[in-house]
């Protein structure tokens, strides 16, 4: 199996850098149906665990800020994961859900080893691990009403699904998640090249609310052109009659771009978003006379969880483990402390 938390280097650098965008968004302008409540559903379907009920147990956590190892009670180092991982006026299940993946993802570095820090399952950078902020700097970045009005529903996220964690065959998962679905989330291996049983391709009928669900951008053939040139010196392709050198090969279960043609090139999908910085790699393209519009859907990488999927599925009713248990296929809730 390849490195996850290469994999890993990459995702949260998406992950984390979701707060920003999603902390300008006016979330009143976002209609959002009328919840509707499901039935109850039978929680032993996705709870499989003799509820217990121990002290939460102390880790190390490596801060790259100061090059220490501080030893944190766990839950107290998730109130400042949570913080910056997903904004605190999203459904309070919806936060439970990110709970659970975060505590999940300590749980899981420390059993599979794969850090990198010496003696701590996970670091302070959120470009690394996970994005962590003490108290002190939340204060500092976002104030001291956010303080006193928002961080105690971060809080009861944590607290109300204390010691759960996410599982597959009894072991913690590799919790991967990303901004925007485009409704549909990727096959783990069609993204990056491990395959895990739970990270599968799955239906996110609840992202069409996301501020970044839809985005398009227009570029001159000309402009396409030389970008291309500039990171491929050996490709062959003309701004004349464009339409006719470029063609999407194949796609993913997900709906994204995997191989596609250009001039004497085949590129991945993912290629072409990080040269135009396209939100997602699914995309359609469309050409005028002299520009071509990519047409985009969703936001991030695709697979694991979409946390705007789970904001709409916990609007609409669903609880913390059923979207886990949506987006992470076969996996049960286990309560380890
Ligand atoms: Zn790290």
């Amino acid at each position: 199996m390849n490195n996850p938390l290469g994999i890993l280097a990459g995702i949260l650098v998406c992950s984390a850098t979701l707060p920003v965008f999603l902390s300008t968004v006016s979330y009143n302008n976002i209609e959002i149906n009328e919840p509707q409540k499901q039935e109850q559903s039978v929680d032993k379907e996705y709870i499989n665990y003799e509820s217990v009920d121990k002290t939460s147990p102390k880790i190390n956590i490596y801060n790259h800020k100061t090059g220490k190892t501080q030893k944190m009670n766990m839950e107290e180092y998730l109130y400042g994961v949570l913080s910056g991982e997903m904004p605190s006026d999203f459904d309070i299940e919806a936060l439970k859900a990110q709970a659970v993946a975060a505590r999940t993802y300590v749980m899981y570095n420390q059993e599979n080893g794969s850090s990198k820090h010496k003696g701590s399952a996970v670091c302070t950078d959120y470009t690394h691990c996970q994005e962590y902020k003490s108290e002190e700097e939340l204060k500092k970045l976002k104030g001291e009403d956010w303080i006193k009005n928002s961080y105690p529903k971060i809080k009861q996220a944590i607290n109300e699904t204390k010691g759960h964690i996410i599982t597959y065959d009894g072991n913690p998962i590799l919790p991967l998640y990303f901004s925007t679905s485009s409704g549909k989330t990727e096959n783990s291996e069609e993204v990056f090249s491990s395959e895990y049983p739970y990270l599968r391709s799955v239906d996110s009928p609840y992202d069409k609310y996301a501020p970044k669900y839809a985005s398009t951008l227009k570029i001159t053939n000309k402009d396409f052109v030389s970008k291309l040139k500039s990171t491929y010196s050996d490709i062959n392709i003309d701004e004349n009659n464009i339409s006719s050198q470029i063609k999407i090969v194949s796609r993913s279960d997900g709906g994204a771009v995997n191989k596609i043609k250009l001039g004497n090139k085949e590129l991945t999908g993912r290629d072409i978003r990080n040269i135009l910085n396209l939100n997602s790699a699914n995309f359609e393209i469309k050409f005028d006379d002299n520009t071509l519009d990519f047409i985009v859907k969703g936001y991030g990488h695709g697979v694991g969880m979409s946390q705007w999927g789970a904001e709409g599925m916990a609007q609409e009713g669903y609880k913390y483990y059923e979207i886990l248990s949506h987006y992470y296929k076969d996996t049960k809730i286990k309560d380890i402390y």
